[in-house]
């Protein structure tokens, strides 16, 4: 069966989508009021965030354009040291879309937000003409609780980061862009390799309610560790040293991207993110984040240092030979449509 354009029309057809697919999957208290709006009870202040996904291939190892979707905005949301609780969720369908594909989407978008812990409260579909669209993009908003801090440097930011703090990594890197660039290509050569998309706001409610005192929570996403640090870099005006030797990569992901010419350090990841904190607290973070489930191979990878006169920001790479190199921000997105 076919996506048809009646399905996104709002009468009869869309009625039959709505109640035999998202209400039989994503079905809560909020949801199935159906009004024009959701009504929320939130314990101020909130935090917001929305992503749109466009992935390609719509299916690759260790995930989909849903999970996609849900793990990104709740990881969006909780990097402001938030406790996610609602999302919204928009799809845009392409006449025609199989209507197989859309309920193996909607069916693990569903066991994601379970597992997170977060509700789709209102949604939204449309069906556009053959070509209007590339098969299904999706758009999700979350909005979540901020975690009162325990610190005085209050939530977590980009401009928080001082010199004389540590950078953890909650694990290793690339391996979201890798699989989807391998699966996309038809890479042979790249094996054995998985999208590390997962939601991370369990490790962070445990890091914001133990810890406290955190200055930045970020995911590397696209563009990867090394653009995401330049952010920070840019943001707290600090320069940003990374350690070669301590940068976590599995074993496939280096060989494969070192045959393709890309650097693991600017390589998506959906499920990582960077903690910068200070010194005396990274033990107590880094066992929190090993404890968890997807941040087993957390390590540190640098420290933030005085930027010198006349920057912006700065990253660079301490070479295992003891060499220094800036690792600067890339002027485009290296793979479009990661994400
Ligand atoms: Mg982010």
């Amino acid at each position: 069966m076919n996506i048809l354009l009646d399905a996104g029309s709002g009468g009869r057809a869309s009625m039959r989508l709505i109640h035999d697919l998202f209400f039989k999957y994503f079905e809560n208290d909020i949801l199935v009021k159906m009004d024009d709006a959701a009504y929320l009870e939130m314990k101020s202040p909130i935090a917001m965030s929305t992503d749109s996904y466009t992935v390609s291939p719509l299916f690759f190892k260790g995930g989909n354009i849903g999970t996609l979707a849900i793990h990104g905005t709740v990881n969006d949301v909780s990097m402001l040291g938030a406790r996610p609780k609602y999302l919204s969720c928009g799809f845009i369908i392409e006449e025609g879309f199989s209507l197989e594909d859309l309920e193996r989407i909607v069916q693990s978008m569903a066991e994601a937000t379970k597992e997170a812990g977060v509700k789709i409260v209102t949604g939204d579909t449309k069906v556009v003409t053959k070509g209007a669209c590339d098969k299904i993009f999706i758009n999700t908003t979350g909005i979540g609780e901020i975690i009162p801090p325990t610190s005085k440097f209050g939530s977590p930011s980009g401009a928080n980061a001082k010199v004389g703090d540590v950078v953890l990594l909650s694990g290793s890197m690339g391996d979201h862009g890798l699989t989807v660039m391998a699966e996309r290509e038809n890479l042979s050569f790249v094996s054995d390799i998985q999208s590390d998309c997962a939601s991370l706001n369990h490790m962070i409610e445990r890091l914001m309610l133990e810890v406290g005192e955190i200055h930045v929570l970020r995911d590397p996403t696209r563009g990867g560790v090394a653009t995401t640090l330049n952010e920070i870099a840019e943001q707290s005006k600090i320069r940003c040293v990374l350690y070669e030797e301590m940068l976590p990569i599995h074993e496939n992901v280096r060989s494969g991207a070192s045959i393709l010419g890309i650097d693991p350090l600017y390589l998506a990841n959906e499920g990582k993110l960077l903690c910068i904190l200070p010194k005396d607290k990274a033990e107590q973070a880094l066992q929190i984040m090993r404890e968890d489930k997807n941040g087993k191979e957390a390590v540190k990878i640098g420290e933030i240092a005085e930027l010198p006169a006349g920057k912006n920001g700065q990253v660079v790479l301490q070479t295992k030979m003891g060499g220094m190199r800036l690792l600067n921000m890339l002027e485009g997105a290296p793979l479009p449509r990661i994400c």
